[in-house]
């Protein structure tokens, strides 16, 4: 095990596990963007789907600096995770990971590497475990680990099989989507297509999809869950607890449950 040296208030030397921090920059159908790090000279960023100056200055709410950026990694190439990839590109020079089946894509980016389905990639120590999930693009989740530390990130799927959720068992934290609430979804004035396309296979979790997810998924460790993608016209975050979280929080009661600010970044979550 990877361990570092504390010297504690009196004087001796303490061991003590390396951390994984993590937090949402922004997270809605506006743009999405988190960054994830064991070291804070050496950031992950996952998805780019805002601005370099709002990724600046969301790192920079944080403490962190967005010069020690040295990878984005890319889900899938919807806009919202995208379309601030161009500026934060052109300031940072970071390492660009993407899916090998988007490469011709992103082929314009010089600094370009790619990951494959049920492949491990590893970035500043931490291993990304890459999952295809149902969406209407091709999109990867992703099972990060570090030394025992297992945390599950899961944006954008329409549904999730058995075989997907074997892959997130025993995690210490849960980064899930939970984009929309049913009811709230039914009175949104979305174009009816739009609202099919949503609640489909290939669309988005909807609140209800979650929570089973999570009761299924519950494991004794799970330390911690994130919910992320909350849509601002068919989501709310106090809907998402009348709907989920305060049933979750009594079946569950020893996990921590947080959800992403649409626009403005969460907390830094040490796992
Ligand atoms: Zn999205
Ligand atoms: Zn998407």
């Amino acid at each position: 095990m990877h361990l570092l040296l504390k010297l504690t208030a009196h004087g001796a030397w303490l061991k003590a596990d390396i951390m994984i921090s993590f937090a949402s920059l922004s997270s809605c159908s506006d743009g999405n963007s988190y960054v994830i790090f064991t070291d804070s000279n050496k950031l992950v960023i996952i998805d780019a789907g805002i601005s370099y100056r709002k990724l600046k200055n969301s790192l920079a709410s944080l403490g962190l600096d967005a010069q020690n950026v040295t990878h984005v990694i890319i889900t899938h190439a919807h806009n919202d995770h995208i379309k601030g990839l161009p500026s934060i590109y052109k300031q940072l020079k970071p390492t660009l990971i993407v899916n090998s089946l988007l490469k011709e894509r992103f082929s314009y980016f010089e600094n370009l590497s790619t990951y494959t389905f049920n492949t491990h990639s590893n970035i500043n120590g931490l291993d990304f475990f890459s999952i295809e999930v149902p969406h209407d693009h091709i999109n990867s989740s992703f099972l990060i680990s570090y030394e025992s530390k297992r945390i599950g990130f899961i944006s954008d799927a329409g549904i999730l099989y058995p075989e997907h959720l074997n892959h997130f068992k025993n995690l210490d934290f849960l980064v899930i989507e939970s984009n929309h609430s049913l009811k709230r979804l039914e009175l949104s004035n979305y174009p009816e297509l739009l609202k099919i396309r949503i609640k489909s296979d290939l669309g988005h979790l909807s609140n209800l999809q979650c929570g089973e997810i999570i009761a299924e998924l519950y494991h004794y460790n799970l330390k911690c869950i994130l919910f992320i993608h909350l849509s601002k016209r068919s989501n709310h975050p106090d809907t998402l607890y009348d709907e989920v979280i305060s049933k979750l929080q009594s079946n569950f009661p020893l996990i921590d449950y947080k959800i992403a600010p649409y626009d403005s970044p969460s907390d830094i979550i040490e796992i």
